[in-house]
């Protein structure tokens, strides 16, 4: 039998580029697939920081156009190996090799239209058609509807299977139909039908959705939640029609990066057996290097986050008072909407020693947090599946989590009778049920050290990798007739 080909779309994977927790998935989920016997590629667009970054990497493949609006424009394919994963780099300079963000431009639909007809016409470039394409978040969503509405006549592309996968239903990529016939080269009709639209524009995360053979997102509870009006973003209706073949799979970090023993950002490499000391030694470093007072036994709590509406901020905002009134320190990485990083800086002026932010992107900074940290809060609104409490589990560094999406399906609260759990939780989304959860893991740190020491030894034990994973992501792909 011959090897099966699955090509990834997506707008970003490590180790090239990453603004979220997608570049995670796909920079790890693709080598696990290789070992099942997969012939598992990538392609991404060629960001300014990879031309920048990779360049001497990079080999040129092809160049060949695609048209938009009208216009016949020019695409150059690059392509490097990482890690035995052939990635594909889709490379136009004006549409992104850009300063700054990654997304987030006016011209973000012709953008991804772009990426997308170039990805299809790699395939006729490369005579190289996949089994599956299995396509990632808003960005890829036109995949399906163009593979299967512009090649009517075309096997090699109608034999294509799709896999769409939700990262977050939240960002849709909802554009003006008006992209449909110059962008896309799609009928009109597609809008009129309502199989493409969202609105009176159409939405990539929707057609996606609708014309994917199969459409997975990150984790069961989130697969369940997205049914419903509270976390379907006004997509729940479509996602109700595709119920028969909808599946939530957890999301596994890559433990070769995410390694306490040879984190190489680390000032002490740590294991289940020396985790308890060298903990405290990172602690140290970490509060002589943040300027907090440097005490190894204080509980101190991490939050390495996108600052935005969704990651429940606003509750910590609130109850500053009462985590700020509490015997731990605080320290926050992260970015994103102005009035929290203005907040943040206020309390962090008004608590020196006590609460520190890092207002930023910083790769080492945040392996730092993860392994010198006691807790790692996340109160999230919703959360698809999250990656940064699977971190946290594995650096033994115990998560307190809204139960929601992937964080309920990933930490199981402390049961102090049978001395289960990995993490401490809370159900609905207000500022005192945090702020209890928080005091619970006080109190158990504190109070209770046995117990908290069990939990982290249950946490470090916990198998966060992708193998399991990656063996769901297979069975989706070996419900297709063609692929036996
Ligand atoms: P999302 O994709 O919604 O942002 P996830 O929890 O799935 O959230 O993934 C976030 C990833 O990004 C984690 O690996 C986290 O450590 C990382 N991250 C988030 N903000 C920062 C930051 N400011 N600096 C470094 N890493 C960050």
């Amino acid at each position: 039998m011959s090897e099966k080909k699955v090509l990834f779309v997506a707008a970003e994977a490590l180790p090239y580029i990453k603004s979220g927790g997608l570049a995670d998935v796909v920079g790890s989920l693709p080598k696990e697939l290789l070992k099942l016997g997969l012939d598992v590629r990538v392609v991404i667009p060629l960001y300014k920081k990879i031309a920048e970054k990779n360049h001497e990497e990079l080999e040129f493949v092809c160049e060949y156009s695609v048209n938009i609006n009208y216009v016949e424009v020019p695409v150059r394919l690059l392509t490097s190996v990482y890690e035995d994963v052939r990635y594909y780099f889709v490379e136009h300079q004006g549409y992104f090799e850009r300063e700054g963000a990654l997304y987030g431009y006016q011209d973000d639909g012709e953008r991804f239209a772009y990426f997308q007809k170039a990805v299809l016409e790699m395939c006729n470039q490369l005579d190289y058609f996949p089994n599956v394409m299995h396509s990632h978040d808003w960005h890829t969503g036109m995949i399906p509807v163009m593979c299967k509405e512009n090649f009517l006549h075309d096997p090699r592309y109608l034999n294509i299977r799709h896999v769409y996968t939700i990262h977050n239903l939240a960002y849709q990529g909802n554009f003006s139909k008006d992209m449909l016939d110059g962008c896309l080269g799609l009928s009109m009709h597609l809008y009129d039908n309502g199989n493409v639209r969202f609105d009176t524009g159409i939405s990539f995360m929707k057609s996606g959705i609708v014309y994917a053979d199969k459409v997975t997102t990150v984790s069961p509870t989130y697969a369940q939640e997205i049914l419903t009006s509270e976390y379907g973003e006004h997509l729940e209706h479509v996602l109700q029609m595709r119920a028969q073949s909808l599946r939530g799979i957890v999301n596994g970090i890559d433990v070769d990066v995410w390694n306490p023993k040879t984190d190489a950002t680390l000032p002490h490499n740590y294991n289940k057996v020396n985790v308890f000391k060298n903990k405290k030694l990172n602690k140290l470093a970490l509060q002589k290097a943040l300027g907090l007072q440097e005490d190894p036994d204080v509980y101190v709590v991490g939050l390495v986050t996108r600052l935005t509406g969704q990651k429940g901020l606003n509750l910590v905002q609130q109850e500053m008072g009462a985590l700020i009134a509490a015997n731990m320190q605080i320290v926050v990485l992260g970015s994103g909407d102005a009035d929290i990083e203005n907040d943040f800086r206020a309390v962090e002026a008004g608590n020196k020693g006590k609460f520190v932010f890092y207002c930023g992107y910083n790769e080492d900074l945040a392996h730092q947090i993860y392994a010198a940290c006691d807790g790692f809060l996340m109160p999230s609104k919703f959360e698809p599946c999250g990656i940064s409490q699977l971190i946290s589990m594995h650096y033994g560094t115990l998560p307190i989590v809204r139960e929601t999406g992937g964080l309920k399906d990933t930490v199981i609260p402390y049961n102090q009778y049978t001395k289960e759990g990995t993490g401490f939780s809370f159900a609905n989304f207000n500022g005192w049920e945090m702020v209890d959860a928080v005091y619970r893991a006080l109190e158990c740190y504190y109070d209770n050290p046995k117990d908290y020491k069990q939990l982290v030894r249950n946490a470090m034990a916990t198998d966060v990798s992708w193998e399991h994973s990656a063996k769901e992501y297979k069975e989706v792909y070996d419900e297709f007739e063609e692929w036996k």
